[in-house]
């Protein structure tokens, strides 16, 4: 009787009408997804991958799931042999923000809608959708942590108890990776004024976007940068806080730092996704803080944005369609909340939501 069990089902689900059907009439659960990721060798993009990969799966869709692992011909080569392979939908971090634009017309002219994932695509009309956190807050967030680490600022956003001046260094992310820019330009926001009263003082001199970001985000350029910086600008001067864009960043920049016979106590250094390597150096006093982006969310709220458009739908969850100017287009995007951790709330944000578990964190 096992036989019947099969056609039982599929009868079933037909006639529910799940899984729904195609423009075609096909049932979706045949679409091909094509998936590419900027590298392995960050935590958060493996998780980003395997979320996207295994939401998409329980929708009953295909996933080719590819990491470019920071190369940029290598990820034009991925996304074009996920077009040949017939895929209906890319979803794509880029490692170049701008380096995609002749795959993404070869999509186009294909039909395929593209959906870019945490990192807007520049210079291509082809992009459809965008789903990525309130990137301008993370600055916020990272700079506000700074200021109270260093008790410039209280923890409710008051003035804090030491007067300055302090002494910090300050760095970006990629160029060429729009992010960049959103979280550079968040932090500078609440800065700038402390920079200009001599709350802050910035040695190095080092100040602008350009002069400050670190290709490809390498926590080893990183690194080099500081020990230049420390070697040249703070002979005689202790640094006292360092902006830190990502938590690979940081943990180059702590290493500077140890180099240079700094610690046990270490200077305030901030970072970005809670990666685990990171949340354990905050729990060891040493790095301060970092920005809890819930990469499942994201995965999740793009993995029914692409439900939608495989449909033919316009996504229900945008609730951005102003700030995404990509060069040639304003591209309607869908924001998360990132959240601010510090030893003070790890254990709440990142323990108790099941993002982590003690264990892990050991
Ligand atoms: C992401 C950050 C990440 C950085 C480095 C950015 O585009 O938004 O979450 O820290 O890339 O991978």
């Amino acid at each position: 009787s096992s036989k019947f069990v099969l056609p039982v089902i599929v009868l079933l689900a037909t006639a529910c009408g799940a899984p729904a059907a195609g423009q075609q009439g096909k049932p979706l659960e045949s679409a091909l997804v094509g998936v590419t990721m900027p590298t392995t060798k960050s935590q958060r993009w493996t998780s980003d991958g395997e979320n996207i990969k295994r939401d998409l799966e329980s929708r009953g869709h295909r996933v080719d799931l590819r990491y470019a692992e920071n190369d940029v011909p290598n990820q034009v080569k991925q996304v074009l042999a996920q077009i040949a392979a017939g895929a209906k939908l890319l979803i794509i971090a880029s490692v170049d923000g701008s380096a995609l634009t002749q795959p993404l017309a070869m999509a186009a002219e294909a039909g395929i809608p593209v959906i870019a994932y945490d990192r807007l695509l520049r210079g291509s009309p082809n992009v459809d959708y965008y789903a990525t956190f309130e990137n301008f807050r993370v600055g916020v967030y990272q700079a506000e942590s700074l200021l109270t680490g260093l008790e410039l600022r209280n923890a409710d956003g008051g003035p804090g108890p030491a007067p300055g001046p302090f002494n910090v260094e300050l760095f970006a992310g990629s160029a060429d990776d729009n992010n960049s820019v959103f979280f550079f330009n968040g932090a500078m926001s609440v800065l700038k004024p402390y920079i200009e009263q001599k709350k802050l003082v910035v040695r190095s001199g080092q100040t602008e976007f350009q002069a400050v970001t670190t290709l490809r985000w390498d926590g080893e350029t990183a690194r080099k940068r500081m020990e230049e910086i420390l070697t040249t600008a703070y002979r005689r001067n202790k640094v006292n806080g360092v902006l830190s864009p990502y938590d690979g960043i940081s943990l180059g920049i702590l290493t500077a730092l140890k180099n240079n016979g700094y610690g046990p106590a270490f200077p305030i250094v901030t970072g970005q996704d809670a990666e685990l390597d990171s949340v354990r150096s905050i729990i060891a006093g040493e790095q301060y803080s970092t920005i809890y982006k819930d990469t499942r969310e994201l995965a999740r709220a793009t993995a029914s944005m692409a439900e939608a458009v495989l449909k033919g739908r316009t996504p229900p969850q945008l609730n951005n369609l102003n700030d995404y100017e990509n060069g040639v287009k304003i591209v309607p995007a869908f924001l998360l909340n990132p959240v601010g951790v510090d030893k003070s709330n790890y254990h709440k944000v990142l323990v108790e939501s099941g993002y982590y578990t003690d264990d892990q964190l050991r």
